[in-house]
């Protein structure tokens, strides 16, 4: 397989609304793709992530709005007729059958000749490190190996569109960080359109060219992940991203400007900031030995390369993600520095102020 011959589609999506009874799944979802990118569709259990994939698949109906791929309206087409290829979190192998006829199964219902499976197998196979396993069955596969036949299955399709439902779920934590390297390598060297669904914001984040983030069945916010990192549209994208995700302060008026609620002796923003909610990243909030924030310790995790402190200031928690490993004392008296305060919510919309 020459990577050059390929090139992913554009994809674009144009009120997509579906419903299942009573319930709607997704209001009127507007976003495109550009070719060669990776999307991912990134929220919690029950947003409406899946059923956008399979809109987009055409395993589901919309219930109005358009598709187009490549430039063209697929929304009444069938699955087979929209040139994508799938990968889902179960791998569905046919445990009967060994990974060549496994990886070539849906070119032998295309009734692709037999020259050009042979040349595809051997290039997928190579590219994916599967050649010295093509003769075995699923059931004598790691975890980690049958994914990799699923993914090479998608791949020899040549599908200018990929889409990937939670394709790492099922793996161990260092596996997964290994596949989602491997995956975006594939589709980078590929040129593939991806779309790619979980609900994990770090492989979100390390993977994608676009995410959307979706809740309730809306995009939330539609960024690169350093923008959504950067400038976060709403309290909820704020508290999605980051590990931990930002701190998010009630601020009250106080003598002098506003304050974390609880705490009036120490203004932390201006005047006109009291009422709204304050977004603090931890690993800018840190400890200092100089007149900082006064907050009480309430626990450290120690996570390897860095702590992360709880610290109690008035009623609100704050978080502080710093550097080494420190022992602190629940209980413990802290101060902190806090960054200038560049995060703020309207706490009854949730959406970003200027
Ligand atoms: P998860 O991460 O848990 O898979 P998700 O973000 O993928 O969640 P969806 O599976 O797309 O969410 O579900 C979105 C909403 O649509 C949910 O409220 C769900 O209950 C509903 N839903 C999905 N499929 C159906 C169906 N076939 N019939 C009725 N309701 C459905």
């Amino acid at each position: 397989m020459n990577p050059t011959d390929r090139q992913g589609a554009t994809i674009q999506l144009d009120a997509v609304r579906k419903q299942f009874g009573d319930t709607v799944a997704l209001h009127d979802i507007t976003l495109s793709a550009a070719p060669g990118s990776l999307v991912v569709l990134l929220g919690p259990s029950g947003c409406g992530k899946s059923t956008l994939l399979r809109v987009l698949a055409g395993l589901e109906e919309a219930t109005g709005g358009v598709v187009r791929l490549g430039g063209r309206d697929v929304t009444g087409l069938p699955p087979a007729a929209r040139g994508i290829s799938m990968v889902f979190q179960s791998y569905a192998l046919f445990p009967h059958l060994n990974v060549a006829e496994n990886i070539l199964f849906g070119l032998r219902a295309r009734k692709v000749a037999r020259v050009e499976r042979d040349s595809r197998l051997a290039g997928t196979a190579a590219m994916m490190g599967l050649t010295p396993l093509l003769e075995r069955r699923p059931g004598q596969l790691s975890g980690g190996q049958q994914q990799r036949v699923a993914l090479a299955r998608a791949i020899v399709a040549e599908a200018p569109v990929c889409l990937m439902d939670e394709p790492l779920s099922n793996l161990d934590a260092k596996l997964r960080a290994e596949m989602r390297h491997e995956i975006r390598s594939l589709q980078q060297r590929l040129g593939l359109t991806m779309v790619y669904v979980t609900h994990d914001q770090v492989e979100a984040m390390s993977m994608a060219d676009q995410v959307v983030l979706m809740r309730d069945g809306r995009v939330e916010q539609d960024a690169t992940p350093a923008e959504l990192y950067a400038r976060p549209a709403t309290a909820f994208a704020a508290g999605f991203i980051g590990t931990p995700p930002m701190s998010l302060l009630r601020l009250e008026a106080a003598p002098g400007g506003a304050c974390i609620a609880g705490a009036p002796e120490h203004a932390v923003a201006p005047a006109e900031a009291a009422g709204a909610l304050l977004g603090l990243r931890p690993e800018d909030v840190a400890p200092t030995d100089d007149p900082g924030l006064p907050a009480t310790v309430n626990s450290a995790e120690f996570l390897g390369a860095e702590t992360v402190l709880r610290c109690a200031v008035g009623s609100e928690m704050v978080q502080a993600r710093i550097p080494g490993h420190h022992v602190m004392t629940p209980g413990s008296p802290i101060r902190l520095r806090l960054p200038p305060p560049a995060h703020l919510f309207d706490p009854a919309t949730g959406r970003r102020l200027p």
